[in-house]
């Protein structure tokens, strides 16, 4: 079957034929039927973020079940699901604690073992999914099966995007109804946010991008105002929008430290900034120490949007169905496998909300 493998960080993965291994006692196959273009992937093809190669990209996918292992007993051969990247132990501290996302071995499947057998060499699934590839296998903890009625091209982007764009507002953040929210950076996952924040209640959702093609995207995922950075100090420019206040809440979903920078400057005095951009390891950001204390933010990291994959994903999913959550609107280009690279290009250029790969075999 078909595969997108990364080889070498830093070179252009590779349209190829790989093998899966045999499914286990507690693992299911799964046919992709859709897989989303995530930041992340691009990171780790650019070395920002490290993988162990090669591997098959792809962490965000929805498919159908097509095995079973002889212990699976919550899944059945023909459920659709969504696969989630974390799989919760249940058993260590977070997970005792109610942070599965924080699961100290939440990716230990995905260093476990190769999956596959490439041409040259055994394959690693990327975040133990890899799902840009017509087929994979994962534990059984790994899928969550979801109401058919949803399409599976749409329900793939809950599995990273929207689950962490939603969450971090709902969960991390937790926005309450009336409250004026930042959002900065508008690609799949601040558009989420964005719906994040409608699905709250949140009186003002504020849109920041430096790519002024995406503030109409932003528009149509519940902002009510939109500030393109290139020509206007963000900061600024918010609280020209708040009476001099500044928002209660400001969400950094770029990973820079500017851009978190400004995010802090954006937010009021006590209010929250939640940073849901995944950075690079090797770059640093400064704060004044007076204004930690004096102005008295918070600041938080928000993993996978806080999001517990079995019990949210179909809550979701629900939202969907109801037309509340807009999934279709995130949708920004529908490719094949062989476009990517194409993808990635495009995603660099900070241009379109989400590339999905739609897999032809799969006609659900
Ligand atoms: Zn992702
Ligand atoms: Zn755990």
């Amino acid at each position: 079957m078909k595969a997108a493998v990364l080889h070498e960080v830093g070179t252009p993965s590779v349209v190829e034929d790989i093998t899966l291994r045999d499914v286990g006692p507690d693992d299911v196959r799964v046919r992709l039927a859709a897989s989303g273009v995530c930041h992340t992937d691009m990171s780790i093809r650019d070395g920002g973020l490290p993988s162990l190669l090669p591997c098959t990209l792809g962490h965000e996918g929805a498919g159908v079940v097509t095995e079973i292992g002889s212990a699976v007993t919550d899944v059945a051969v023909g459920a659709h699901v969504v696969l989630s990247w974390i799989v919760a132990c249940r058993q260590c501290l977070h997970c005792l604690r109610g942070e599965p996302y924080l699961c100290v071995h939440g990716l230990d499947h995905s260093y476990a073992a190769p999956y596959a057998e490439g041409e040259h060499a055994p394959v690693w699934p990327l975040m133990g999914v890899g799902s840009m590839a017509e087929e994979t296998v994962v534990p059984a903890a790994a899928v969550v099966p979801i109401d058919p009625a949803l399409p599976l091209d749409l329900a793939a982007l809950l599995g990273c995007g929207v689950a962490t764009g939603v969450g971090a507002v709902l969960r991390t953040a937790d926005v309450s109804a009336g409250e004026t929210v930042l959002v900065v950076g508008c690609g799949g996952v601040g558009l989420a946010a964005m719906q994040g924040a409608r699905l709250a209640g949140a009186a003002r959702i504020i849109a920041a991008d430096r790519v002024a093609g995406q503030l109409a995207a932003a528009t149509a995922s519940g902002a009510t105002d939109v500030i393109d950075t290139t020509t206007t100090d963000l900061a600024a420019a918010v609280r020209d929008l708040t009476d001099g206040v500044g928002v209660d809440h400001a969400l950094e979903v770029v990973g820079k430290p500017e851009t978190i920078l400004a995010a802090y400057g954006s937010a009021r005095r006590g209010g929250k900034v939640t940073l849901v951009g995944a950075g690079r390891a090797d770059q640093s950001v400064g704060f004044g120490v007076l204004s930690l204390m004096a102005d008295a933010k918070t600041i938080a990291g928000s993993v996978y949007g806080a999001t517990d994959p079995p019990r949210d994903i179909p809550v979701l999913v629900d939202l969907a169905l109801r037309g509340r959550l807009d999934l279709a609107a995130l949708v920004s280009r529908r490719i094949g496998l062989a476009d990517v690279e194409d993808a990635f290009a495009a995603m660099a250029a900070g241009q379109g909300a989400r590339s999905v790969i739609v897999f032809e075999a799969s006609t659900n």
